[in-house]
């Protein structure tokens, strides 16, 4: 365990972002690919008609929390389709040269994977509203009264891509999308799953036992559920225990890592505290919250909230956030009275 290793670090970063053990556990078939029944089952019958007509594959929009397998099933795409695949991400187009030449590179049939697309730049929005319909681009070169606008035949292509809220997207943009998908949080069941086959990836003798205990905590998410897999695997290849591992050892591991029953760590609880102790349960708004916690709001809408929420620990009313009954129980306080007014 390297000296700078805090459990809060740790999970912020499986939240956040991906590590090398991660592409390791990478599905690489949709039918690998565990969960999002409802996506997995559109997406097989449209990439299997697109097959059959020869045709590039209608432009895809995933959206969900971070973690889900958006970056994932845009590879499975690609892969069940036979072509090629680039890949990008909206904060890292800066002009539209950067746009045109990606575009202009793309083979038949294609797919571009842009993630974070809600955070491309309008100028760079406009430019991919005919390369998606029309499949053509214009662009102006030179300035002032020299400049012209030159049109560009662009192959057909297929755009694949992610958004942690699709309600951030301007609607022309929303709309271009042929196949909108939203992926949702997994079961206990589909994690368990996820991380059986992954120990197995790993040659990590776990338990069924074990391996539930890591799914029940792992947020709902199977990029969270991976690293706590392999955190546990690194507890357990420290311990003296035989055999195969089981949910007491995981459950020790899960809890040196500050992972609670609920699968909630250090900042979701410092989160839930901060409505319950100061703000009497709320409502509070999500700007009030972001300052006092330092986090930004985007932090707080699109990694924390969504599974608070979605567990009922915390409700989002028009007034801010409320403290639900499980939150309250869950940090171990009565909730208060219900209010009559
Ligand atoms: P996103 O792009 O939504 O942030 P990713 O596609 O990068 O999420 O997925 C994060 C990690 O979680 C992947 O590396 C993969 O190992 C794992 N993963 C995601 N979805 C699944 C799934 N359905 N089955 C197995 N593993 C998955």
């Amino acid at each position: 365990m390297s000296p700078e290793f805090t459990p809060e670090r740790e999970i912020d970063a499986a939240r956040h972002g991906e590590d090398a053990g991660e592409a390791a556990l990478r599905p690489q078939t949709l039918a690998d690919f565990t969960g999002q029944k409802a996506s997995r089952e559109n997406l097989s019958i449209f990439i299997a008609a697109a097959r059959k007509r020869g045709d590039a594959l209608d432009h895809v929009l995933l959206h969900g929390p971070p973690g889900l397998g958006k970056t994932t099933l845009a590879q499975i795409v690609a892969r069940e389709l036979g072509v090629g695949f680039r890949a990008t991400s909206g904060p890292v187009i800066q002009r539209a040269g950067d746009l045109a030449a990606i575009l202009t590179n793309l083979q038949p049939r294609d797919v571009l994977f842009i993630d974070e697309i809600h955070r491309l730049q309008p100028a760079i929005e406009e430019i991919l509203y005919p390369a998606m319909e029309d499949f053509q681009l214009d662009l102006i070169i030179g300035e002032g009264p020299a400049a012209r606008s030159v049109r560009i035949d662009l192959a057909p292509f297929t755009l694949v891509a992610a958004t942690t809220r699709a309600g951030l997207l301007a609607t022309p943009l929303r709309d271009r999308f042929g196949i909108p998908l939203r992926l949702v949080f997994y079961t206990p069941e589909e994690l368990c799953s996820i991380v059986a086959r992954g120990a197995d990836k790993l040659g990590f003798d776990l338990s069924p036992g074990g391996a539930m205990e890591i799914a029940r905590r792992a947020r709902g998410t199977p990029r969270i559920a991976g690293r706590l897999l392999r955190r546990v695997r690194d507890f357990a290849s420290m311990s003296a225990q035989e055999g195969p591992v089981g949910a007491e050892l995981a459950d020790a591991a899960l809890n040196r890592l500050e992972v609670d029953a609920l699968g909630l760590d250090g900042m979701d609880r410092r989160y839930l505290r901060r409505i319950a102790e100061y703000h009497h349960g709320g409502p509070v708004g999500v700007e009030t919250l972001a300052a006092a916690l330092a986090e930004s709001r985007d932090t707080l809408e699109d990694v924390i909230e969504p599974y608070l929420i979605q567990e009922g620990l915390v409700l989002r009313t028009s007034r801010g956030r409320v403290l639900g009954e499980r939150g309250w129980r869950h940090l171990g306080l009565e909730p208060p009275p219900r209010d009559q007014g």
